[in-house]
C-alpha cells in the first residue's frame, strides 16, 4: 500500500512540474547523449549595476533544444538530471561553454562576472569541486556560482567547506531565490557569498502588494549589514526598478533589462547598452 501511495505522489509530482512520468524516464535515456552532442546551449541574462550604470555580470541559463521535442525549458530537465546523476556533467560541459563564451566577450571588450547556477547535489561531489576548480583556474575569466540556501541544508558541513574552496578559486558565489525556500539566517551568516539574490516571487508584485515591499527591503538591509550585494530578480516594471533603487538595491535581473537571449543577441544587447546615454531611462533606475 505505501509503496502505491509513493508511486501515485510520484506521479502527482511529475505531472504538476508539467512533465508526465514517462517522459521522464525518456529524457533520462536521452540526456547523455543531448549533453555530448551539442543538443544543450544557453542563454544570457544581463544584470544591471544600479550606481554604476553598468552591466556588471549576467546569468547563463541552460535550454535543451531536442530534436523532436523542440525547445525544452530547465524546469523541465534539470531535477531529471540530477535523479539521473547527469548534472555533473551537464555543469561541467556549461563551466566550459561559459568560458569559451567569455572569451568572445572579452574580444568585444567586454568585462563581465558570469554566473553558472549549481545544483545543490554538486556542492557534495568532490570530483565536481576539483574539476570545476582546475577549469576555471585555466580558463582565466571571472565565474560565478548561484547557489540555492536549500543546496546547503542537506550537508552543511560538506557544502561550505567545498563553497570555501570554490571562493578560494576566485569564483564568486551568490545565494539564488533567497527568501523562496527555508531562509536560515545560520547559514547565511556562515556562506562564503559576496551576493544575495531575492527571489521573483517578492519582486514580480512588488508594487502591487503591501507586504513584498517591507520583505524586499528588510532583505537588502540584512545583506549589506552582512556585507552582501543585492540582485532583485523578476524585474518587468519600470515602477518595480524605481522603487527597487530608492530602498537601495544594488542590481537588477529581469525582462524590463533583458530576458535570456543567445551569445549573439546578448552581444549585441552589451554594445547597444554601452552606446546608450547616461540620461536614458532604459540605462538605469536610479535618477539622480
Ligand atoms: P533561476 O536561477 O532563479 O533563474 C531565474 C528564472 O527566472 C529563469 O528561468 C529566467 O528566465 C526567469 N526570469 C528572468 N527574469 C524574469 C522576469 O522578469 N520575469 C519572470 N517571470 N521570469 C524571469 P529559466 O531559465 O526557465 O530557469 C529556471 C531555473 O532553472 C533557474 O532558476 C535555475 O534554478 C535552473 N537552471 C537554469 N539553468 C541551469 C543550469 O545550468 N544548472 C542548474 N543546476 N540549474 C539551472
Ligand atoms: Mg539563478
Ligand atoms: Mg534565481
Ligand atoms: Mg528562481
Amino acid at each position: 500500500l505505501d509503496d502505491t501511495h509513493a508511486d501515485q505522489d510520484t506521479v502527482l509530482r511529475d505531472l504538476s512540474a508539467g512533465t508526465a512520468a514517462f517522459d521522464r524516464l525518456t529524457l533520462t535515456r536521452e540526456l547523455p547523449r543531448a549533453i555530448a552532442g551539442g543538443e544543450m546551449f544557453l542563454q544570457y541574462q544581463p544584470k544591471v549595476h544600479v550606481r554604476k550604470q553598468e552591466i556588471t555580470s549576467a546569468e547563463a541559463l541552460v535550454r535543451w533544444q531536442h530534436p523532436t521535442r523542440g525547445l525544452i525549458l530547465p524546469g523541465d530537465f534539470i531535477t531529471v538530471a540530477e535523479e539521473a546523476r547527469q548534472i555533473s556533467a551537464l555543469t561541467l560541459w556549461t563551466i566550459d561553454e561559459v568560458i569559451r563564451d567569455q572569451r568572445v566577450l572579452a574580444a568585444d571588450g567586454h568585462d563581465l562576472t558570469i554566473f553558472i547556477n549549481i545544483s545543490g547535489q554538486l556542492l557534495g561531489d568532490k570530483h565536481f569541486v576539483e574539476t570545476a576548480c582546475a577549469a576555471v583556474r585555466e580558463g582565466g575569466v571571472k565565474i560565478g556560482f548561484e547557489i540555492t540556501e536549500t543546496a546547503v541544508i542537506r550537508d552543511p558541513e560538506c557544502a561550505i567547506a567545498n563553497l570555501q574552496i570554490l571562493a578560494d578559486q576566485g569564483i564568486v558565489i551568490a545565494i539564488d531565490d533567497y527568501g523562496a525556500g527555508l531562509s536560515s539566517l545560520a547559514y547565511l551568516k556562515q556562506l562564503p557569498a559576496r551576493e544575495l539574490k531575492i527571489d521573483k516571487m517578492f519582486v514580480l508584485q512588488l508594487t502591487s502588494s503591501n507586504r513584498d515591499p517591507l520583505i524586499v527591503r528588510s532583505t537588502i538591509d540584512l545583506a549589506h549589514a552582512l556585507d552582501m550585494e543585492v540582485t532583485a530578480e523578476g524585474v518587468e516594471t519600470q515602477a518595480a526598478m524605481a522603487l527597487l533603487s530608492v530602498m537601495g538595491c544594488d542590481m537588477i535581473q529581469g525582462y524590463l533589462i533583458s530576458r535570456p537571449v543567445s551569445i549573439d543577441a546578448f552581444r549585441r544587447f552589451l554594445h547597444d547598452y554601452r552606446e546608450r546615454p547616461a540620461e536614458d531611462p532604459r540605462k538605469s533606475m536610479f535618477q539622480r
